[in-house]
């Protein structure tokens, strides 16, 4: 018996069952959501803590499933690594994120925007082919379009990372260390990659606050990647107190809801406003 059948009809679920390996429903309604322009972006600034700056913005993923509601990436994005979708769902994020930020050029608004890829998409020898292909037909510029890799997918396989991420970096693209932290990356490891951003996991920065663990290990994070001249955005800012503390360890920026949670791409022009007048 499925766990479906279990707990009754599929349709009913609220979301689907991510611990199952294999959730058809879930692989068939996802190949298809983005013919059926179900995908969306939804985007969360990053801001200089010193200045309050917006010097670029993450794009994050939402599935707005016609019955089941909105989605969230931790609800699918493994069924799509598991499957292989999450090539197609990349390419798509890249596309849209390109134009999405070429719009704001054309309002005044130079936000590059930074796309997560997985680990499926480091092993892919010509990933940097499509990407290259992406820009040319979007007509954008590398520089307005950044990638986020996560320690984990690239320790998976460290030496095709290492080739890609160099490709990458060759054609003008920057690129970001996620979740730090979490992984099991070894340093020496790290610093042969082209990387320029490293971002600390959110879960050490919640309660840089009340915790003294949490603080030494952001600290000396900050100090090991200017150290290895990177500069360091801080995940899970949810309030001032966070904010200062970052910002008197020398964290140059910041991301959290404090400053929003992620909103669709259409808000963020009146948040933008908004921020820069305060
Ligand atoms: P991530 O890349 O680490 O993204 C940051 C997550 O932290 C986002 O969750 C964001 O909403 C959340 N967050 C931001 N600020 C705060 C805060 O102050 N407090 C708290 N508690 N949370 C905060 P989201 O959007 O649900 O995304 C979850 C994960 O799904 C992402 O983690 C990323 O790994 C993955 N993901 C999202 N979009 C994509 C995508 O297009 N492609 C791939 N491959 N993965 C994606
Ligand atoms: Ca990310
Ligand atoms: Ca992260
Ligand atoms: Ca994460």
């Amino acid at each position: 018996v499925s766990k479906a059948q279990k707990s009754g009809p599929v349709v009913f679920q609220p979301s689907f069952d991510v611990g199952s390996n294999v959730n058809l429903t879930l692989v068939s309604e996802l190949k298809k959501s983005i013919h059926n322009n179900e995908l969306s972006i939804f985007v969360q600034p990053k801001v200089d803590l010193k200045s309050r700056v917006v010097t670029s913005v993450e794009a994050l993923i939402r599935w707005r499933h016609p019955t089941r509601g909105m989605i969230f990436p931790d609800q699918f994005i493994p069924f799509a690594e598991q499957t292989g979708l999450i090539r197609d769902i990349t390419l798509w994020m890249i596309a849209e994120a390109s134009k999405l930020s070429a719009s704001w050029l054309e309002k005044g608004m130079s936000i590059p925007i930074a796309v997560n890829i997985s680990a499926r998409d480091l092993i892919d020898s010509d990933f940097p082919n499509k990407v290259a292909e992406i820009l040319k037909s979007t007509g954008s510029n590398t520089s307005l379009i950044s990638l986020e890799v996560t320690e984990s997918s690239i320790m998976d396989d460290p030496h095709r990372a290492k080739q890609t991420l160099l490709q990458l970096s060759q054609m003008g693209i920057k690129l970001a260390i996620d979740d730090f932290g979490t992984g099991y990356s070894s340093l020496s490891y790290l610093k042969e990659l082209p990387v320029s951003e490293l971002k600390i996991d959110k879960s050490f920065v919640m309660h840089v606050e009340q915790n003294q663990n949490d603080r030494i290990i952001v600290n000396s994070t900050i100090e090991l990647a200017h150290n290895m001249g990177l500069h360091v955005v801080a995940e899970g800012v949810e309030n001032i107190e966070v904010w200062k503390s970052l910002q008197e360890m020398g964290c140059d920026y910041g991301q959290g809801y404090y400053m929003t949670k992620p909103i669709p791409a259409c808000d963020f022009e009146a948040w933008y406003q908004q921020w820069t007048q305060v």
